[in-house]
């Protein structure tokens, strides 16, 4: 398991040399059109080491820009998961109004339907004219 982390966290050693490769080139590019005081007769060598080293470099970054990109799109996802969260919560906190208030309704509906016996204090239909406990008239 431990091997297997180190074995995925080191970049193959190609890698390493095209970025070496790539700012060797790009300096011997500053160091030929220095010394040749960017002689026009010499573009094609300067022009090509600074190409050819871009594109090493390029390669050479190819995981670390792979990296960079999962980062982004986990950072995108935990900035969007916080916006779902927060949308499902205000969801949650709607439907739980809605609820409330249905089951609210719902209570006072059967509320009004019911009352309590004068005489023994159980909960009986409204329009009872007896209690059905004790048998009192209401
Ligand atoms: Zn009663």
């Amino acid at each position: 398991m431990e091997e297997k982390k180190k074995n995925k966290s080191k970049l193959p050693i190609f890698y390493h040399v095209l970025k070496a490769l790539g700012v060797i080139l790009i300096i011997v590019g500053i160091v030929v059109g220095a010394v040749s005081g960017w002689n026009f007769d010499l573009i094609i060598v300067y022009m090509l080491c600074f190409f050819f080293g871009m594109v090493c470099l390029i390669i050479g970054f190819t995981p670390e820009m792979s990296k960079m990109a999962i980062k982004t799109q986990r950072h995108i996802l935990e900035e969007t998961k916080e916006d779902l969260k927060d949308i499902a919560d205000t969801q949650a906190d709607v439907s739980k109004g809605a609820v409330k208030t249905v089951a609210g309704a719902v209570k006072d509906g059967l509320e009004e339907e019911k009352m309590f016996c004068k005489h023994c204090g159980k909960e009986i239909d409204k329009d009872s004219k007896f209690c059905q406990y004790c048998g009192k008239e209401q």
